[in-house]
């Protein structure tokens, strides 16, 4: 595992100064997990470079781990652990360049001070899109290139890995410390127990950029191993009055569909995440296999006939029925990464689009998906995309003709259920609703399935359930419903996905 930071402020050698590490010298410095080793591969007055190597040790890595690790399997040794760097790149960082991670140097007080063009190269897990994410927030120009699998084989295709390169003119202190707690984030994964502690030890080293970071729900639940309770009294802290909302953590997009590497194979989930990460049409697991290969891929074999993807048609049912109410003004709420809403603009009809998400990283993809930047000035000037929770009432969902909700309710708890029908219903309550959800008497038809089509999905209803929950939505708040199948019918367990179709009055 290696990291190089590099610095092209003259005399570049002071790099040597701040980080309390001789440029002449090679250091080694043990550590619970292995050997962490800083040397300087250029040291001259123009541009200087330190690297920072930790050679893991995996059976000093097991012990240290302790008997409270969950997993004593063959993975705890044959793993990406030497490779990417990780929360084991970040202990070691810390223990290092401690002294100058809190800003101070003797030799040369003004110095911590400074900001100097800094140039940060690892490589990392997590996906290019995640690393702009937490990174671009922070003023670093982020350089992602995927790692191929093998070099000498350019057609195995990519690796998860990222070649990470930052660059950017800050205080050595604040890249430390960003560094400190975005490589765990990137990971996902902790080599070690996260206590309580935790939460001090992000809110320090996050001192004056995380409270503003859009994906602060992301990092603190990431950087505090997805202990909800933990990263929950970070962001209360974060925010001083303890008013984050729940919604701030709930999963986004790319992360949700990250496959649980415990019990995937591994091959199996580097491409899995990959595919998840690059392609939103497989969101759902299903969908991935529904999808058949297209004829240019195959060159020379017959064609096989186009079975669409499941997301393909659900979006076309969804813009059909928008058109057919004469929807002019939409509202995509749990946009997610943008599809729907890209589609909307796309078709000139519609005049107003809004997307709206929980997930700020759900919405940063879309932004980028869409191509915010670049959009011409009348398209942007129909479109509206905002961070909001379905379950508090938000005056930015109202005004719209239709609202769409597609794969969303199955994504709140059932309790907040309620919370979110009056807030659709009762308070935006747009002339028509559109609601789609998965039947889940149709799992059975996909044969690779145990359990429901999505790890993120708090239920799934059948065709009776979610007939009967229409019902009770249309006479509390006054709405009309017919129900529609989307994708392929069975005749006995019915489609794939159901829509349901409300209209006000
Ligand atoms: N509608 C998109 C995304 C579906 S995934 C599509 O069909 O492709 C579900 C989305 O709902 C996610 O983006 C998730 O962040 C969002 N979501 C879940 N709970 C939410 C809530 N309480 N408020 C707003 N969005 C929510």
């Amino acid at each position: 595992m290696l990291l190089t930071i590099s610095t092209t402020a003259e005399p570049a050698t002071d790099l040597g100064f701040l980080l309390h590490k001789h440029p002449d010298r090679v250091q080694e410095f043990r550590q619970s997990t292995g050997t962490a080793t800083v040397f300087y591969p250029e040291a001259n007055e123009r541009r200087c470079t330190v690297a920072l190597l930790l050679e893991v040790d995996p059976v000093a890595l097991v012990r240290s781990t302790g008997k409270s690790s969950p997993d004593f399997s063959l993975s705890q040794y044959v793993n990406d652990r030497p490779y990417a760097a990780s929360s084991l790149m970040a202990v070691a960082l810390a223990d290092v360049f401690r002294t100058a991670r809190a800003g101070r140097c003797k030799a040369r007080p003004e110095l911590p001070g400074t900001p100097l063009p800094l140039e940060v190269a690892l490589v990392c897990r997590g996906g290019a899109d995640l690393a702009r994410g937490v990174f671009e927030p922070l003023g670093w120009a982020v350089e992602a290139r995927a790692v191929p699998l093998d070099e000498g084989f350019p057609e195995w295709g990519d690796s998860r890995y990222v070649r990470l390169t930052l660059r950017g003119t800050l205080r050595l202190a604040d890249a430390l410390n960003q560094l400190y707690v975005l490589l765990p984030v990137l990971d996902d994964a902790k080599h070690y127990w996260v206590a309580p502690d935790e939460v001090d030890k992000l809110l320090r080293a996050g001192e004056g950029w995380l409270r503003e970071h859009p994906l602060r729900g992301v990092i603190a639940r990431r950087y505090l191993g997805r202990r909800w309770t933990l990263a929950r009294s970070a962001l209360a802290r974060l925010a001083e009055l303890g008013d984050e909302t729940e919604e701030q953590l709930e999963p986004a997009v790319s992360e949700e569909a990250a496959p649980d590497e415990t019990a995937a194979d591994e091959a199996v989930a580097a491409e899995t995440e990959e595919a998840l990460a690059e392609t939103p049409e497989t969101h759902e697991t299903p969908e991935a296999h529904e999808t058949t290969e297209t004829p240019e891929s195959h060159a020379g074999e017959p064609e096989r006939v186009k079975q669409r993807p499941l997301n393909v048609l659900r979006r076309e049912a969804v813009l059909a029925t928008l058109e057919e109410l004469g929807a002019t003004s939409v509202i995509d709420l749990g946009c997610g990464q943008g599809e729907l809403v890209g589609a909307l603009l796309a078709r000139p009809r519609f005049t107003r689009v809004a997307g709206a998400d929980v997930s700020p990283l759900a919405l940063t993809i879309a932004a980028r998906k869409l191509r915010l930047e670049r959009m011409s000035d009348s398209k942007r000037a129909r479109l509206t995309l905002f961070q909001g929770a379905l379950t508090y009432t938000d005056k930015r969902f109202a005004g719209y003709d239709a609202a769409v909700l597609m794969e969303v309710v199955e994504h709140v708890d059932p309790p907040r259920l309620a919370a979110l029908e009056r807030v659709v219903f009762g308070a935006a309550k747009p002339q028509h609703v559109l609601v789609t959800t998965p039947n889940v008497e149709y799992n059975v038809r996909y044969e690779f399935l145990d359990g429901l089509r999505h790890r993120d999905h708090r239920f799934e209803w059948t065709r009776a359930e979610f007939a009967a929950w229409c019902a009770s939505v249309c006479e509390r708040f006054g709405y009309t419903v017919g129900i529609r199948p989307v994708g392929e019918e069975d005749p006995e367990l019915g489609p794939s996905t159901q829509m349901g179709v409300f209209t006000r009055g």
